[in-house]
């Protein structure tokens, strides 16, 4: 049993219920990460993404996630270094329905500036850290898969920033990538695929 003080706020506040609240963000910088992001899965394995308009669950408080479209067992890498929060990996189920929420198998990883990224839909027993491990940027740290709320494979990705302690105390940011994979930044504009360059 998990201990309560390390149910992340974000597992929770995923919750159907919390995310038709559809908290409404104010448009500001305040919504861009303030870490720099590499990619959480080779470029070269992306075959398509998914942002808001896209993905029926990025809304409300997910708005500003990012579905990376990728081959299940694709590796994938912590996308800066920081420490592993908390993580699942014994689902081995999916489905469209949103009884499948909390399904997933998912990373939780707190890094520098109170922002952390989340890495949602991994493969069953395919993760390789654990909590409280110190992980490096681009270290890999789990296979992708395609387990909870989900049609296709593909990984979630998410960078959040906390603001106090209930259940849905933060935001969901526009993650700010490497300036070699800038062309990430157009998915926020609705792009499904965004000039890949394959490296
Ligand atoms: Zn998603």
């Amino acid at each position: 049993m998990i201990k309560r003080e390390l149910v992340p706020n974000a597992f929770l506040a995923k919750r159907p219920e919390v995310l038709r609240k559809r908290l409404v963000l104010r448009r500001s910088s305040n919504d861009r990460s303030a870490n720099v992001y590499t990619l959480p899965v080779p470029a070269s394995a992306i075959m398509a993404f998914g942002a808001r308009g896209v993905s029926p669950a990025h809304q409300g408080n997910l708005r500003n996630s990012i579905d990376f479209y990728v081959p299940e067992g694709t590796p994938v890498l912590a996308a800066a270094g920081g420490v592993v929060f908390a993580t699942r990996d014994d689902s081995n189920v999916h489905g469209i329905s949103t009884r499948y929420w909390d399904l997933g198998n998912w990373i939780d990883i707190k890094h520098s500036r109170n922002e952390y990224t989340w890495y949602e839909h991994l493969a069953y027993k395919k993760i390789r850290v654990r909590a409280g491990q110190h992980v490096k940027k681009g270290q890999v740290i789990a296979l992708s898969g395609n387990t909870g709320f989900t049609k296709n494979p593909h990984l979630h990705f998410q960078v959040n920033r906390y603001f106090g302690t209930g259940l849905d105390d933060y935001v969901t940011l526009r993650a700010r990538f490497e300036k070699r994979f800038g062309f990430v930044q157009k998915v926020y504009a609705g792009a499904r695929r965004a000039g890949i360059t394959g490296n």
